[in-house]
């Protein structure tokens, strides 16, 4: 009998008609997913392909029933799925790493200009009607050159970013779990406390993983710490600051100003925070570009591929999970 797979969102490229070949696939469309639906349509499935934005937890596994094997999360996050159950359950979770890395630290340089520049605010600028010729300090903002980008979370997209700012002139120092010596060495950055970083970085971007540790890593005693002319960009989680806090500090002027691509709530980012005006906030398009979108695509794929003709796949969350049902 066909294998039975889920996917909750549209693949880019030829991916879903490559899985529909080897299996029976539902997708579920261009449209959100509501959790009543996510949890009928799951029934009976033997994979499952994930968007972040939709929990995958017990409840949704239990739902599935025993078929289930695999669940491949389109994101490199993988925060919305309950890894702990899958394993105790012998259900692998797959994630798309490194095919993004490039895209978001990018996104990250171009948060940072943008406030640093006022791109935002001039473009409103000008398709308000308001330009009427040059001016010598209209909307001023800051050169990054000769400037200190303080990493937090040196992984894939924290050292990519690191090499994007580091061709742009700037100083890298760095916060990690983990201390880096051989990229230190090569790309002449220097390991710091989280303190230190917040009190030396001109520009402070957040990379690590939103985990029980980094929850909340940075609220108002950290924001205290970071200098007035400062810029803090989070492409991460929204939960890894505190963002209450991070208005406060904007609005009482204890940093410069923020570029966000990550929300507290996704589904209703705080008024406050989109009224404040040295803000540039996306949404969660970090690593949206075609490429990458493309590339993430073919993860998935294959994660499914592998794991029903039994070979490991190389994106496996956890690997305590194999063999517990494949292998
Ligand atoms: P990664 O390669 O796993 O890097 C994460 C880094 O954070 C690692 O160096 C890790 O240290 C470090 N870390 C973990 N816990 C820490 C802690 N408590 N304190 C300090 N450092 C800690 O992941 P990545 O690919 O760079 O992605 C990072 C995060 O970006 C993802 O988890 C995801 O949430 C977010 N992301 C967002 C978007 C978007 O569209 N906005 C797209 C992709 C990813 P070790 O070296 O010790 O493990």
């Amino acid at each position: 009998m066909m294998k039975k797979i889920f996917v909750t969102h549209d693949l880019p490229g030829e991916y879903e008609e490559k899985l529909k070949k080897r299996f029976e696939v539902k997708v579920w469309g261009k449209r959100d997913i509501s959790r009543r639906d996510l949890l009928r349509e799951v029934g009976g499935v033997d994979g499952i392909v994930s968007l972040l934005t939709e929990k995958i937890d017990r409840e949704v596994m239990e739902a599935a029933g025993e078929n289930l094997r695999v669940v491949s999360n389109y994101a490199v996050g993988f925060d919305n799925v309950d890894v702990k159950t899958a394993t105790e359950r012998g259900i692998v979770v797959t994630n798309t790493p490194g095919v993004l890395t490039e895209a978001v630290a990018e996104h990250v340089i171009a948060l940072m200009l943008a406030v640093a520049r006022n791109i935002v605010r001039g473009d409103d600028f000008v398709r308000e009607g308001k330009y009427r010729g040059w001016e010598p300090d209209l909307l001023v903002g800051q050169s990054m050159r000769g400037k200190t980008m303080g990493v937090v979370g040196l992984g894939s997209i924290g050292k990519w970013t690191a090499r994007l700012a580091k061709g742009m002139g700037m100083e890298v120092i760095y916060n990690s779990r983990t201390r880096n010596e051989e990229f230190e060495m090569i790309e002449d950055a220097r390991y710091v406390s989280l303190n230190q970083l917040l009190k030396e970085a001109d520009v402070v971007s957040l990379n690590v993983p939103l985990t029980a540790e980094t929850e909340g890593m940075i609220g108002k005693k950290e924001l205290k710490l970071m200098k007035e002319t400062s810029i803090l960009v989070n492409t991460a989680r929204g939960r890894v600051m505190v963002e209450k806090d991070l208005v406060e500090a904007l609005k009482k002027g204890w940093i410069w100003g923020a570029g966000l691509d990550v929300f507290d709530d996704e589904e209703h980012v705080s008024e406050e925070l989109r009224k404040l005006e040295r803000v540039v906030l996306t949404p969660h398009i970090a690593s949206a570009t075609m490429e990458a979108r493309l590339m993430m695509a073919k993860i998935v794929y294959k994660a499914i591929m592998d794991v029903f003709s039994g070979r490991k796949p190389e994106a496996m969350v956890n690997p305590e999970a194999w063999g517990k049902k494949i292998g």
